[in-house]
């Protein structure tokens, strides 16, 4: 199961490419990326993939596959889960200087580089399985303009499981799931003390019930103020709902993929109820998103990159995903 979860990483870097490939990313204007930035955030992920094909012909082929197939539907729900985590965190860090920025389950995840660049008082933490962050870091080393930019060496001096262990940014094998590992590694790499924003993107839906409970209030006890950001689909509460049992019964037979909470936490309301309740808990749906946060210049913007026909299916899509942000 823990390899069959690794590689939906795969699925959301496709995503990201193909969006990026369309243009609907970078969004300059939202993710505040000034030109020669907004030209790296294109590079940055076309050079990942590309050095990825040197480690994985077959994750490559993968990746590349579905990033051909992607619809517009896919490209706006990219755009929005990307777009929408990405101003939380500027917000947050508009209000707070020195941050430092947790991502769980990070993935193939990029966004640690435009952070670190833009914002000098910022420290960037990212973990995932030591699968999915070895093939990271060896990528991260691989190619020179990632490895430039990162300000790491070529060859992998540290050792397990912190593979990067830089100042301002730390690569961190983990199975998150181990409640008492993933606390002792936050004790060494973060400071309860400064202001820290913790992103969980597609992570949490792939945890079971208990794990995933233990790592919010774990994570959540550990620092002074914070930020928690958190996207996910919910199966949907209304009696003739089937988005969440179709979901989970495609990914069954597709790839004996499992979503254990899906239909536990399958309203807004009950999965904002994860976090403890004296935190200032806003959580939407991406089509609130859509509709509410994304200015409507942007979504002009948007509507002239493809042709988007299927509306009802793009808002049932993104009535079934959630942007949660808890603040204390
Ligand atoms: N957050 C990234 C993004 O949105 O681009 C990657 C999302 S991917 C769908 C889910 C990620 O969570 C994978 O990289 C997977 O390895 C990681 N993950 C899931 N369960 C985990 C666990 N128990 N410990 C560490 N990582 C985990």
């Amino acid at each position: 199961m823990e390899r069959i979860i690794q590689q939906t990483d795969y699925d959301a870097l496709s995503c990201k490419l193909a969006a990026i490939s369309a243009g609907y990313l970078p969004s300059s204007a939202l993710q505040r990326l000034p030109a020669d930035l907004a030209k790296k955030y294109t590079q940055w992920h076309r050079e990942y993939l590309l050095t990825l094909k040197k480690f994985s012909r077959r994750a490559f082929g993968k990746v590349d596959q579905t990033m051909r197939s992607s619809f517009p539907v896919m490209n706006y729900g990219t755009y929005l889960r990307t777009v929408g985590i990405d101003v939380a965190i500027l917000d947050f860090l508009d209000a707070n200087e020195k941050v430092q920025v947790v991502n769980l389950g990070c993935g193939s995840d990029l966004r640690m580089l435009p952070l670190l660049m833009m914002f000098p008082h910022v420290r960037c933490v990212d973990i995932d399985y030591s699968d999915s962050v070895q093939l990271k870091n060896k990528i991260l080393r691989e190619n020179g303009t990632l490895r430039n930019d990162l300000d790491l060496s070529e060859d992998s001096a540290d050792s397990s499981p912190v593979l990067v262990d830089q100042e301002r940014y730390k690569l961190i094998a983990c199975d998150l799931n181990d409640i008492l590992k993933t606390t002792r590694l936050l004790n060494t790499c973060t400071s309860g003390d400064i202001p820290t924003i913790i992103i969980s993107e597609c992570l949490l839906c792939y945890m079971h019930e208990k794990e995933s409970q233990l790592l919010i209030h774990a994570v959540s006890a550990k620092y002074a103020h914070g930020l928690w950001i958190s996207y996910d689909p919910i199966g949907g509460s209304q009696p003739n709902d089937r988005f969440g049992t179709i979901m989970q019964s495609n990914l069954r037979e597709s790839r004996n993929l499992e979503m254990p909470t899906l239909m536990t936490y399958n309203s807004k309301e009950k999965y904002a109820s994860r976090w403890p309740e004296t935190l200032n808990v806003i959580i939407n749906d991406m089509w609130e998103v859509l509709n509410t946060q994304i200015p409507e210049i942007e979504r002009k913007r948007l509507r002239s990159l493809q042709f988007l026909d299927e509306l009802e299916e793009l808002k049932v899509m993104q009535t079934h995903y959630i942007l949660m942000k808890a603040e204390w």
